[in-house]
């Protein structure tokens, strides 16, 4: 298959352009776009077809179920059953942004698209170019982020084009992603919302908005053998590098010290090492094969967005060994530590 990549301004969309993407949907193809978490792989929502072949691109397996993105708030109703006003409230504060609410699905909604679940997970993208899209193909856009399973979710066109290539019809690059984690998911089936994924809307702000919330325990740690977490994907390997990954927690005295002892034996040992470091401590770590700096350690917008390039760098780097600082910042801290514990296996010592 051949794949078009086309650049598109979020300031000066060309119609066109928009026209070409929306008309592939509708003929059941697929478009990779940007949004403000990460880049997603778009098919029709209410297509079965589309949905199958989002899986077949991925590579994902299909009990995994998709996100629906709308690009206004009437179409929620067309898909979704019991919009409690919980559910208003939250969306009039975050969306369009980076919440994902699931609620219980309407017939419109082929199972093909929810993993055979009987609820629908929806979210109203706040990039410009992401509305623009769903808008043209129709209005409802089921994505999962455009990675090939298991591998980090991709934050820049780039990324996609790697994983991608020949597996879809086309590809709107609109320059890297503004948050670069993923949507915050909530369950509003819950009697009291349930976080299922932590990203950059926190739990605070959720309570602050409706009194309320919940957690997922999937959230906070192992998921035990035949425990089904409510968030599908999350028992999946997920947001991977190649190399072997390890994060480092502690006092920072002690961290520095434990990953220059571990840089040092890795290389003696006819490793590539990498190390995951910030502004502040990098200076350590002159001799890595690849030092990979995630920005100042108080700039936690920063350092989520750099998460998922800097783990793909080491696959290209052919990093087999990697050693990280833990990024346990106080706001988007939560989501940012959630991935990079899932990408390290949850192999994670503590100094
Ligand atoms: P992504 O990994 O960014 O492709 O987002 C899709 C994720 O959303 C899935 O892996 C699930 O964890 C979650 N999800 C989607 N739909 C539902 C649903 N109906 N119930 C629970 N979780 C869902
Ligand atoms: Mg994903």
């Amino acid at each position: 298959m051949q794949t078009t990549v086309v650049k598109v301004d979020e300031n000066c969309i060309k119609s066109g352009d928009m026209t070409e993407a929306g008309r592939i949907i509708r003929e059941g193809g697929l478009v990779a776009f940007p949004t403000e978490t990460v880049y997603g792989l778009g098919g029709d929502a209410l297509n079965p077809g589309a949905s199958r072949k989002i899986y077949a691109a991925k590579g994902r397996p299909s009990d995994n179920p998709l996100i629906v993105h709308i690009y206004r708030m009437e179409d929620l109703y067309r898909i979704a059953e019991d919009v409690s006003d919980s559910a208003v409230k939250l969306a009039g504060k975050f969306w369009p942004g980076p919440l994902t609410m699931i609620f219980k699905k309407k017939d419109a909604v082929p199972a093909e698209t929810t993993g055979g679940l009987d609820t629908v997970a929806v979210r109203m993208p706040s990039n410009k170019i992401a509305a623009e899209f769903i808008r043209a193909a129709g209005g409802f856009i089921a994505a999962p982020s455009a990675n090939l399973s298991g591998r980090p979710s991709p934050t820049e066109a780039s990324h996609v084009v790697e994983d991608m290539t020949g597996r879809i019809d086309m590809i709107i690059d609109g320059g890297p992603s503004v948050i670069g984690l993923e949507s915050t998911i909530v369950d509003m089936t819950e009697p009291v919302p349930m976080i299922l994924r932590p990203g950059y809307v926190t739990g605070k702000m959720v309570r602050e908005t409706v009194g309320d919330v919940s957690y997922d325990p999937a959230v906070f740690g192992e998921v035990n053998e035949g425990m089904r977490p409510k968030a599908p994907g999350m028992k999946y390997r997920h947001y991977a590098p190649k190399g072997e990954l390890t994060i480092i927690k502690g006092d920072r005295d002690a961290v520095i010290r434990y990953m220059k002892d571990a840089l040092d034996k890795g290389l003696k040992e006819g490793h590539r090492v990498g190390i995951i470091a910030t502004e502040e401590t990098r200076d350590n770590y002159g001799n890595a094969t690849l030092l990979m700096n995630m920005g100042a350690r108080d700039d936690e917008d920063e350092i989520a967005r750099h998460l998922y390039a800097v783990l793909r760098r080491c696959d290209e780097e052919d990093i087999d060994l990697i050693y990280s600082e833990d990024f346990s910042t106080p706001r988007i801290g939560q989501a940012i530590m959630n991935r990079l514990i899932k990408a390290a296996g949850h192999s994670l010592v503590e100094v």
